[in-house]
């Protein structure tokens, strides 16, 4: 089960969060035998360009995504674009708003941990983030610079996770607008890592029809931490719901020992969008080691 699935349809690069240039998240995707790839970082599109090129090089295929960080009932949702336009229509405006809502946050976030006692860590999470839109793995890595904390999930288990002070909330574009901007953009809209919001099986359920209403297409069902119950229960979700499903990796860094790109449990569906997103099928099945 822990092969490579030789398909990654979740994976970060520099662009965002995570510490790989674009072209080197494709070079590694290429090492670890995986043959289509979707580069999905967070509220921006800025790596699909170099990673497209080094693709092209490996002779793998890319697909374009994105995850939106949307809300839902003030909760805040990871929502996949997987096989979307970059040059469709809104994305710029639809980005810049979500850049400016991130450095707002960004402040707010420095200010907070200001009045705990921290430095003031905006300046060096700036500088981390670069061109990328700023979260908070850039302040846990500031953390980790600063000799703050020993890691940066103890940046985030102490300071930036759920719950604690450096979780700052922000007005971030309703669920429904970022299928809408998915949708105009070509894409396939879908919910990432459903069991990582802490809702019950009830309250996914009202979150995939809202998101069937608000015209998306479906969930990830398999991604690190999905426990074996996890993937058959969103499997069957997906069989009533008529829903796409997709899986992947989450990459972010090679120093995370428990994701590795092409890594996570594998499924056989009907409904696997990637056998949408490749027309070539022979290719899809190919990956899939079918
Ligand atoms: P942001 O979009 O700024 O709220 O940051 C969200 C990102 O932080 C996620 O995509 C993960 O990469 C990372 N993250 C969130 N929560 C945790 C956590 N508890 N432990 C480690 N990383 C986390
Ligand atoms: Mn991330
Ligand atoms: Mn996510
Ligand atoms: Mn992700």
């Amino acid at each position: 089960m822990k092969q490579s699935a030789g398909y990654d349809l979740h994976s970060h690069s520099r662009a965002s969060d995570g510490s790989l240039a674009p072209a080197e998240l494709v070079r590694a995707a290429a090492e670890a035998g995986v043959r289509v790839l979707a580069l999905t970082d967070h509220d921006t599109l800025a790596g699909l360009d170099e990673a497209r090129a080094a693709a092209r090089a490996e002779q793998i295929r890319l697909v374009d995504g994105v995850e939106l960080t949307c809300l839902w009932h003030r909760r805040v949702i990871h929502l996949l674009g997987l096989g979307i336009d970059p040059q469709a229509e809104g994305w710029g405006p639809y980005l810049q708003g979500l850049r400016e809502l991130r450095e707002a946050r960004a402040q707010a976030i420095a200010d907070k941990l200001v009045t705990r006692g921290l430095p003031d860590l905006l300046g060096a999470a700036r500088a981390l983030a670069g061109e990328a839109p700023i979260g908070r793995p850039h302040f846990a890595q500031a953390m980790v610079d600063a000799g703050l904390v020993g890691s940066a999930q103890q940046a985030f288990d102490t300071w930036l996770g759920q719950g604690q002070v450096g979780d700052v909330k922000a007005q971030w574009p309703a669920l429904a607008e970022a299928v809408a901007q998915i949708k105009r953009a070509g894409g396939y809209a879908m919910i990432a890592h459903p069991t990582k919001y802490n809702l019950t099986f009830t309250r996914l359920r009202a979150l995939v029809a809202d998101l069937l209403a608000a015209g998306g297409d479906g969930i990830e069902v398999s991604y690190p931490g999905v426990t074996p119950n996890h993937l058959r229960d969103l499997l069957q979700l997906a069989d009533r719901q008529a829903l796409w499903v997709s899986a992947g990796s989450d990459f972010h860094s090679p120093s995370q020992r428990w994701t590795a790109l092409g890594r996570f449990a594998h499924f056989d569906s009907e409904r696997h969008l990637l056998d949408r997103l490749c027309n070539d099928t022979e290719r899809s099945r190919a990956a899939k080691g079918l």
